[in-house]
Formats: C-alpha cells, sequence, structure tokens
C-alpha cells in the first residue's frame, strides 16, 4: 500500500471515494480482507455523512446536464464504459476474486463478461424504449420515460460489481445520476469502475462511489430529500432499515432481497438433471441469494435421488478459488461462517441428519451440507442460511410439493425438475416467486423481469421494467383542437 493506492492481485487500486470526478479521502479507514487467506488488501475510506452528502451533490449538480444528453450520446458513453470493462475485464476478474472469494474461472467466464452486457443491454434497451400512441376519444397519449434524479444504488457482496453494474447501467441510461455505496466487504472493483467510467469520458458526477460501513453511512444517502430512487439488494433486516429511512421523504424504492428457493423434484423427472440442479446449489459457495436451498423430492425417489446427489457432491473440489479446478471457494468472513454454523448446529440440535457435511473446515471453508429430517417449520427450513447449506424434505403428491414450496416468507425463486409439461404448468401457475426454471437453473436475460415476491422484494427490474424504476413516467394528452391556424 502506498498513500490512497493499494495493490490486490497485482492491480493497482484507489481506496478513496468518487466523488464529482474526484479521488477524495476520510478521515478514517476500514480494513478489507480477503477470504481467501485473511490477508490485508487495503485500508478504505471509511465514509460519513460529509461525504454521502458531497457525493449527492455531485450527483444532482451533474443531473441536468446528463438529463439532457441525448439518448444516443448516453447509450454511446455507456458502450464505452462496457469497452473499458472489456478491456479489463482480466484485473476486475483477479481483483473481485481476492475481495469475495468467488471463483476465478467464474469472473473470468461469466461474471465481468456480463459486467459490459449489462452496460451493452441497457444502452441498447434505452434507444428501442416506446410505447404505441394511442388514442382517447381523439385526444393522443403518448407515454415518455424522463430521467427522474439522483438514484443512490446499495449493493451486497456475493456478486459485487455484476449486480452493482446491473443498477448503474439503467439508471444511467435513463438519464439519472447515481451514487454508488457498495459493500464494505468487497468495496474494490466499486473503485476500478470509477476509474474505467472517468476513462470512457463519463461527464464528472454522472457516476459517485462513496465506501463506508452501511450502518454509518447509509441513512445520510437514503434520507436525503434530493434523492429521487433507491435501489437495494440485500438482506431483509436492512431492507426495512432503508425503507424506513426512505419513507421521510417518500423516496421510491427497488428492493432486491433474501429468498429460501425450492427445487421441486417429480418423480417423472430425469434424475441425473435433477441431481445436477440440485448440486449447482452449492455455487459461490451457496452464496447466492436464488439458490434453491431447499430440495423437495417425491417420496418415491427420494432415496434413489439421494445416493446420487450424495455421489455428485462428493466430486465438488473445495479450495481456492483461483484455481481453476476449483468449484467451492471460501465463505466471505468469519462471521458469515459463524453465522452458516449456528444455523446448522441448531437444525441438528432440533433433530436434522446431516447426510453430507455439517460442519466448518479450516481456513473460511464451510463443508457442502444436506441436511434432512426438518421440519417445515423449523428455522433451518425457514430462513435464508446463505452458505452452502440444502435441507431435504420429500412429498407425496402434487399438492403437497406446492404447498411446501409456497411455506416461507419468501418468494424469489423455484426451481421444478419434471418430465411431463402439464405438470410444469400446473405447478409454475400455483407458485410464488419471482422466476420458475423449469428443467434448468440459472438461465436470465436482462430482458426479463427479475424481482422477489413477499419478502424477497418490491418491484422487478430488467428491460422496460428497469426504466419504469429509475424513471419519471410520464404520459401527455394532447388535444385535437386549440391549434393556431397555421400551427
Ligand atoms: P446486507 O443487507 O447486510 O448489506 C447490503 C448492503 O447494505 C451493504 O452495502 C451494506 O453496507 C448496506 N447497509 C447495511 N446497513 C445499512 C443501512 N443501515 N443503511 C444503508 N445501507 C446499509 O446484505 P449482505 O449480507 O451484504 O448481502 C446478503 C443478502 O443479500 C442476502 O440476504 C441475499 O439473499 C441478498 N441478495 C439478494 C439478491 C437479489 O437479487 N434478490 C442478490 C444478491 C444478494
Amino acid at each position: 500500500m502506498t498513500g490512497h493506492l493499494t495493490t490486490v492481485a497485482g492491480v493497482a487500486v484507489d481506496t478513496r471515494h468518487w466523488i464529482g470526478g474526484e479521488r477524495v479521502a476520510s478521515a478514517a479507514t476500514f480494513t478489507d480482507h480477503s477470504p481467501i487467506d485473511g490477508g490485508v488488501l487495503g485500508e478504505i475510506a471509511r465514509g460519513t455523512a460529509a461525504e454521502a452528502h458531497a457525493a449527492v451533490a455531485a450527483a444532482k449538480a451533474a443531473f441536468p446536464g446528463w438529463a439532457a444528453t441525448p439518448r444516443a450520446e448516453r447509450a454511446r458513453l455507456l458502450h464505452a464504459v462496457a469497452d473499458g470493462v472489456e478491456r479489463r475485464l482480466e484485473d476486475l476478474a483477479v481483483v473481485e476474486t481476492a475481495d469475495n472469494g468467488a471463483l476465478l474461472r467464474s469472473h473470468r467466464r461469466g461474471v465481468m463478461p456480463r459486467v459490459a452486457h449489462n452496460f451493452r443491454f441497457f444502452a441498447d434497451w434505452l434507444l428501442t424504449l416506446d410505447h404505441e400512441d394511442f388514442d382517447t376519444r381523439g385526444h393522443t397519449n403518448h407515454v415518455s420515460w424522463d430521467p427522474a434524479g439522483p438514484c443512490v444504488l446499495i449493493t451486497p457482496w456475493n456478486a459485487p460489481l455484476m449486480l452493482a453494474t446491473w443498477k448503474i447501467a439503467p439508471a444511467l441510461a435513463a438519464g439519472n445520476t447515481v451514487v454508488l455505496k457498495p459493500a464494505e466487504w468487497t468495496p474494490m472493483t466499486a473503485s476500478l469502475l470509477a476509474d474505467i467510467a472517468a476513462e470512457a469520458g463519463l461527464p464528472a458526477g454522472v457516476l459517485n462511489v462513496v465506501q463506508g460501513l452501511g450502518p454509518e453511512i447509509g441513512d445520510a444517502l437514503t434520507s436525503h430529500p434530493d434523492v429521487r430512487r433507491i435501489s437495494f439488494t440485500g438482506s431483509v433486516p436492512t431492507a426495512r432499515h432503508i425503507a424506513a429511512s426512505a419513507a421521510a421523504n417518500l423516496t421510491p424504492l427497488s428492493l432486491e432481497l433474501g429468498g429460501k428457493s425450492p427445487l421441486l423434484v417429480f418423480a417423472d423427472a430425469d434424475l441425473d438433471l435433477a441431481v445436477e440442479l440440485a448440486v449447482e446449489q452449492y455455487d459461490n459457495a451457496g452464496q447466492v441469494c436464488l439458490a434453491a436451498t431447499r430440495l423437495l423430492v417425491e417420496e418415491s425417489v427420494a432415496e434413489e435421488f439421494t445416493r446420487r446427489f450424495v455421489e455428485r457432491a462428493g466430486q465438488l473440489k473445495q479450495g481456492d478459488p483461483r484455481e481453476l479446478p476449483t468449484d467451492l471457494g471460501p465463505n466471505i468472513h468469519e462471521r458469515q461462517l459463524e453465522k452458516i454454523d449456528g444455523f446448522v448446529q441448531r437444525a441438528i440440535g432440533a433433530g436434522a441428519r446431516a447426510v453430507i457435511g455439517g460442519e466448518r473446515l479450516a481456513g473460511r471453508f464451510y463443508a457442502p451440507t444436506l441436511l434432512t429430517d426438518v421440519a417445515q417449520d423449523s428455522e433451518i427450513v425457514q430462513e435464508e442460511v446463505f452458505g452452502p447449506v440444502l435441507t431435504l424434505q420429500t412429498f407425496r403428491d402434487e399438492a403437497e410439493a406446492v404447498r411446501l414450496a409456497n411455506d416461507t416468507r419468501f418468494g424469489l425463486a423455484a426451481t421444478l425438475a419434471t418430465g411431463s409439461r402439464e405438470r410444469a404448468d400446473r405447478v409454475t401457475g400455483q407458485l410464488v416467486a419471482g422466476t420458475v426454471w423449469v428443467n434448468c437453473f440459472f438461465v436470465r436475460d436482462l430482458q426479463a423481469p427479475f424481482g422477489g415476491s413477499r419478502h424477497s422484494g418490491v418491484g422487478r427490474e430488467g428491460g422496460t421494467w428497469s426504466f419504469d424504476f429509475y424513471c419519471d413516467v410520464k404520459n401527455t394528452v394532447t388535444a385535437p383542437k386549440g391549434w393556431q391556424e397555421n400551427g
């Protein structure tokens, strides 16, 4: 570390905020550790209300110019940001892996290309955004998507840059300016994005990044009267806090929260496919909001499913996420590991049986775990663990499967494995979930709506849904009369 620069996996990262096109330090810092070996990655600017207010002021000052920038020019600049992301893809991948411990191979092949795609997709979608005019008794209705103003975006650590840019890109495309507050456990790639955006020519103040601890800097952002939208991805307790803070100004909120999604395996399913889908739920060491952590398996195939699952899960390679054969990296933080183990030990204490796993391993690793003999109303079935922990329950018929699937306070996603199209249609129609996957998992298109029901969230993002949220949607009704003769 020298001054405000730190070197992460060989890449220089500025540890300061990015406000109004300038690097800004704070009086205090916080330490960012790597989950891979616990090593210190850097001392990060520890923002306070002063920096939060400065960032909102910068976003407010930049707003009129950016909102007035023609759509095509905004789109061009967002493509230039995507070019910059692609040029620095390897840097972003290695830094993200060092910071959050997710697999390097995933960052290289999937996540960072998707970051670039986030910018390209919303830049292109902006240019097609249109609604056919319609007539009301001879009057013309015209719908437009007007920029709303400064947006505060608050994001978690499990997929830091991917989730942040999923918000930043549509917010900027819409003509808004942005203050991003990345998670304190993974602040690094947001700082690199600030560099990339500046190099791409994004005007000062259009994108601002403030670093800091959520409880310290959060309220200054979310209760600010000049903020026009708040988009948050994270946990339910934080969402409640933010919603209360935003209530003072009735600031519109988009909330992408946790889940306890089911994977329903019917006896008519391709069992090998069902097992693959189930094992996939350990991805990112289980730190995926969409993970189908509740395996619901039809009784008649449960024994065979479990046998094949155990065999397949036994092939997973746990270890250093920088090594390409690794399937499961570490969990993010000591605190998270304690939380995961607390859930598992309380479940075992309440009578659950660990078919596999059920314990912490050396370092920041948790053994991939499958718990059975779990009651529907137990904590382990009802609460999000956010680690490599799945439960297995059986059902006798479709009605019971649907009842169990819907019986939590969440509704983010659901996955079905079945050989019957009729069943897939029937069951899908009864599930409470923002996304349903049938015989597949994690296939996502940015034009599709994404979000959760119940405590999994408020609102939908993706395609036009994103612009509906980030814009002041306006309808202009024009009468056929009242024009000057020659007008
Ligand atoms: P978290 O709620 O602890 O933190 C998320 C962000 O909120 C961080 O940036 C944090 O600094 C900030 N924050 C904390 N307190 C704040 C406050 N008082 N005011 C303003 N901001 C504050 O969540 P986490 O542990 O980082 O993330 C894991 C959670 O995120 C899980 O529940 C997971 O399911 C959820 N998640 C949801 C999605 C989705 O799309 N639905 C995607 C990824 C993660």
